[in-house]
């Protein structure tokens, strides 16, 4: 049946409710409805193609139906579809949480699977919170964030979140954690006073604090904010000497999309918990994992009626196609020589960066492997106007899709895109930009 762009535009807009959406923007415009996608493109349902400038929200690695993946998973799916976790285990499972603990900051030596980010998040900060309160230092029941962190939608993430704009409604339900200062871009001095402050702070609430969760080198929902592997390496190792355990939150940053296949491999701490979900299926299926070190693991051991168990288990933890995706994306990264890709990105995009910094209404461009932020300087415009949004919708006629988060454009795209489609994309970005400053 031939798919009536009319009629589905107006069943999305009557029936749907979009997340981190105002509607009364949404009504307005015309919902794009993405049929099908391949490699790096989406295609819509009258057939046009866009670059995906955002790898589906940070999660495809690979490009779009890729074929080790495709089979992967209709392999998978010829043996089960899903069996529980909970009393129950399956060989992708095992297979994959041997994978990624090879891979893995040693010391990180068990997987718990969930299936999302934020349910990562949560697990790690409850089982940092049950670890202190059953190991002899109950009275360790906070956590320290760094300012601008984003970890997630659920309560406990939004608690550790530092976004004032994503979480102040909900502030009277959350928690309150040490916020520790973040620099905007790595080195300089606004990170050396920044390191300096968090140090006291860190040091001032030190037999209070669980964990240190943090966003390792790129804080990417704050607008791709950076920091040098020194900077969040001082902290970390700070923390640890006080007993303060680490959680890297690697939900958006890992699976190379900083040049590493985990950023935690530049900053040089492993951390006692790391939190996994995006693209570890390389944006195929949904599936989380939250790796422990044996110590976390073991403090959690003891006879069956002292309850000492992790009590947390979501319906579709350690789902079998979405684990037998992320064993093809691991297998593919290896195959493809995907992070030697990321590397030649990074590289061919330092001239066209530093060719858009020149524009007077860009205040700041940062960049690290593939993951890119332009700022705009919005006091050079009108107030109302929501320029990453002018600019993200000038960029679909164009061929591309991004999305912004307030005046930070935001571009983050699959790591196999050849250099000649990140330069288009990036061509696309500039037209737009200039097509929106114009106006
Ligand atoms: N942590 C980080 C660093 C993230 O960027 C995100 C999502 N953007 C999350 C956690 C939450 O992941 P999810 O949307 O899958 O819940």
């Amino acid at each position: 049946m031939p798919i009536d762009t009319m009629t589905l535009t107006d069943a999305d807009r009557d029936l749907i409710w979009h997340p981190f959406t105002q509607h009364t923007l949404w009504q307005d415009s015309t919902p794009l409805i993405i049929e099908r996608a391949d490699g790096v493109y989406l295609f819509d349902t009258e057939g046009k193609a866009y670059l995906d400038g955002v790898s589906s929200l940070w999660t495809n690695v690979h490009g779009h139906r890729h074929p080790a993946i495709d089979s992967a998973i209709k392999d998978q799916l010829e043996k089960v579809a899903h069996t529980t976790f909970l009393g129950l285990s399956h060989p992708p499972a095992i297979q994959l949480a041997r994978r990624l603990l090879s891979l893995a900051p040693s010391g990180l030596q068990r997987v718990f699977y969930s299936d999302n980010g934020s349910t990562a998040v949560e697990v790690a900060l409850k089982m940092s919170f049950q670890y202190h309160q059953q190991n002899g230092d109950p009275k360790r029941t906070r956590f320290a964030t760094l300012a601008d962190a984003y970890h997630g939608d659920t309560l406990g993430a939004v608690s550790v979140g530092a976004m004032d704009l994503f979480h102040r409604a909900y502030r009277p339900l959350l928690f309150e954690p040490v916020v520790l200062p973040a620099p905007t871009v790595s080195g300089g001095s606004e990170e050396r006073a920044a390191l300096k402050l968090a140090m006291e702070l860190l040091e001032r609430h030190a037999d209070q604090l669980a964990a240190f969760i943090y966003e390792p080198l790129v804080q990417g929902a704050a607008g791709m904010k950076m920091h040098s592997p020194e900077f969040i390496r001082t902290l970390a190792e700070f923390a640890r000497s006080k007993g303060i355990l680490l959680i890297a939150d690697e939900v958006a940053v890992g699976f190379g999309r900083t040049g590493t296949l985990f950023a935690s491999e530049q900053v040089g701490v492993a951390p006692d918990l790391m939190c996994l979900a995006k693209g570890i299926t390389a944006g195929y299926l949904p599936l989380a994992a939250t790796l422990a070190t044996n110590a976390i693991f073991s403090g959690f051991l003891d006879a069956p009626k002292a309850y000492r168990q992790f009590f947390h288990g979501h319906t579709y933890t350690a789902n079998p196609l979405s684990c037998a995706a992320a064993i093809a994306s691991l297998d593919t990264f290896t195959n493809e020589k995907t992070l030697e890709n990321v590397k030649k990105l990074e590289f061919a995009l330092i001239d066209k960066l530093a060719h858009i910094n020149k524009y007077s209404f860009i205040s700041n461009i940062r960049h690290k492997g593939v993951l890119i932020g332009i700022e705009i300087d919005s006091s050079q415009f009108s107030s109302d106007r929501l320029l990453g949004h002018e600019v993200s919708m000038a960029a679909r006629p164009l061929g591309a899709i991004i999305r912004p988060l307030g005046d930070v454009l935001v571009i983050n795209p699959p790591l196999s895109r050849s250099i000649s489609e990140m330069l288009r994309l990036m061509d696309i970005v500039e037209l737009a930009l200039l097509e929106v400053v114009r106006r």
